[in-house]
């Protein structure tokens, strides 16, 4: 969304880190989308593909503003999980790769990750931490099982993962998944839920000033707030987040959490940009005025420019395999259905005017050594099931235990929000 993230033009501290980022993931992913397409095999779960990068270009490479080096990490599975997204291969590198430079979110989280939107804010680009990387790489085939087996997941949707090398050394991982919210629709309320209460506040006054502040677990029970779903939608998220959580417990993962944006029918799209024009920088620094069904428009105008100084060699042939790509799976996901949600509904399965956007994110952290230090040091002051770094099993456990207890219709009596545990 507009709302959130600053422009990364020219002038930004990170602009050669994004336009490093977005051409690496241009000619690496058009490189792998122009072959045909073949089964994968184990070795593809381990590839690993350098790309150097420099002013003057040679065959393998196009010439670049800047030198860097870059790695695709297991390519062709990547272009399988996109293809069971369902993901357009021209869209994916048109969004991410046009002219028109993305925008920073800044770093929300306290891990120091930098999050990127593509431009139409389809897709984030989030920095992640070493450890996440090689993480994400050692469990990559029962993501990409669990994937195939269970095509509604709602574990956050890994579209590639790679690595940008600065000259002076640096080194910078990430990767590139869905974004939750629509680009089309106002969220009016955001929260992260893990069902944990320790530390799990946003300063409530800070909400004047800042309204689309991701909010959390004790601010959504001072609310009394749930998750308005009937029996039918009730009965498939549950099920659905059972399945993924088991996963993320079998891998030992934890500290994930359910992100929440909630979309108000009745206050509509007010803030939306949807008519306004939105200032973007091109990479020579333009300043352009442009509405969204413009930028729509250029964005297919651009399918062609992307893929030609992509790799001119196999322009028409990158093409034609586009063109003849199959999508062998139904149209749309169960939970990102109802305008790219999961629209609430009532005791008898009746819409009501609230439309979820949701799904479990940050799912790369392994209860490894760091954890089991956090969860001595806390054990020492707190009552453990109230932390955060807990063992996986616990972790999943409480989570959907909170999850559960707040998902239901309001004509259903009881409460098994635990109002007393708020402070
Ligand atoms: P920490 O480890 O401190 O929790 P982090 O840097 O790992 O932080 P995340 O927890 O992944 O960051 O995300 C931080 C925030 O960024 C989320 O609360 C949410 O507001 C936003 N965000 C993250 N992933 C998505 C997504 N897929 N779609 C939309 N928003 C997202
Ligand atoms: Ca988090
Ligand atoms: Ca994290």
């Amino acid at each position: 969304k507009v709302l959130v993230g600053t422009k990364v033009g020219e002038d930004h501290v990170n602009y050669i880190l994004a336009y490093n980022m977005l051409t690496g993931i241009r000619v690496a992913v058009s490189r792998t989308t122009a072959k045909l397409d073949r089964q994968l095999t184990d070795n593809d779960f381990i590839a690993k593909h350098k790309l150097a990068f420099d002013i003057s270009g040679n065959e393998l490479t196009p010439s670049a503003k800047y030198d860097f080096k870059f790695k695709d990490y297991a390519p062709w599975v990547f272009r399988h999980l996109r293809q069971l997204f369902r993901l357009d291969p021209a869209d994916y590198l048109i969004s991410l790769t046009s002219k028109y430079i993305v925008s920073e979110l800044g770093s929300p989280g306290k891990s120091g990750s930098f999050f990127y939107f593509s431009r139409d804010y389809r897709f984030i680009i989030k920095t992640i931490h070493h450890s996440e990387h090689k993480f994400l790489l050692k469990i990559l085939k029962e993501y990409y099982n669990h994937v195939k087996d269970n095509p509604n997941t709602l574990l956050s949707q890994f579209y590639g993962l790679h690595r940008v090398k600065l000259p002076y050394g640096r080194k910078i991982h990430f990767i590139i998944m869905n974004n939750l919210f629509p680009p089309h629709r106002d969220i009016h309320q955001t929260f992260d839920l893990k069902g944990s209460t320790i530390g799990r506040d946003y300063d409530e006054r800070k909400l004047k000033n800042n309204k689309h502040a991701t909010m959390k677990d004790l601010n959504w029970l001072r609310r009394e707030k749930h998750i308005s779903l009937g029996p039918r939608k009730r009965t498939q998220f549950m099920k659905q987040l059972e399945v993924d959580v088991k996963l993320l417990e079998r891998l030992s993962i934890m500290d994930y959490s359910l992100l929440l944006g909630i979309h108000d029918l009745q206050k509509g799209n007010t803030e939306h940009i949807r008519d306004s024009t939105l200032t973007v920088f091109t990479p020579d620094q333009q300043m352009l005025e442009r509405t969204p069904s413009r930028l729509e428009r250029d964005r297919r105008v651009s399918l062609r420019r992307a893929f030609s100084t992509a790799n001119p060699a196999s322009l028409e042939q990158a093409i034609d395999v586009l063109r003849s790509e199959e999508y062998p799976f139904p149209k749309s996901f169960t939970f990102y259905a109802d305008d790219g949600g999961f629209r609430a509904t009532d005791e008898i399965d009746g819409p009501l005017t609230e439309i979820y956007y949701l799904g479990v994110i940050d799912c790369l952290t392994h209860y490894s050594f760091a954890k089991k230090v956090e969860t001595f040091w806390k054990g020492l002051s707190h009552s453990r099931e109230k932390l955060s770094a807990i063992p996986p099993i616990e972790y999943g456990e409480r989570f959907m235990k909170f999850i559960f207890s707040i998902v239901k219709t309001p004509n259903q009596g009881g409460s098994s929000q635990a109002r007393t545990a708020i402070p």
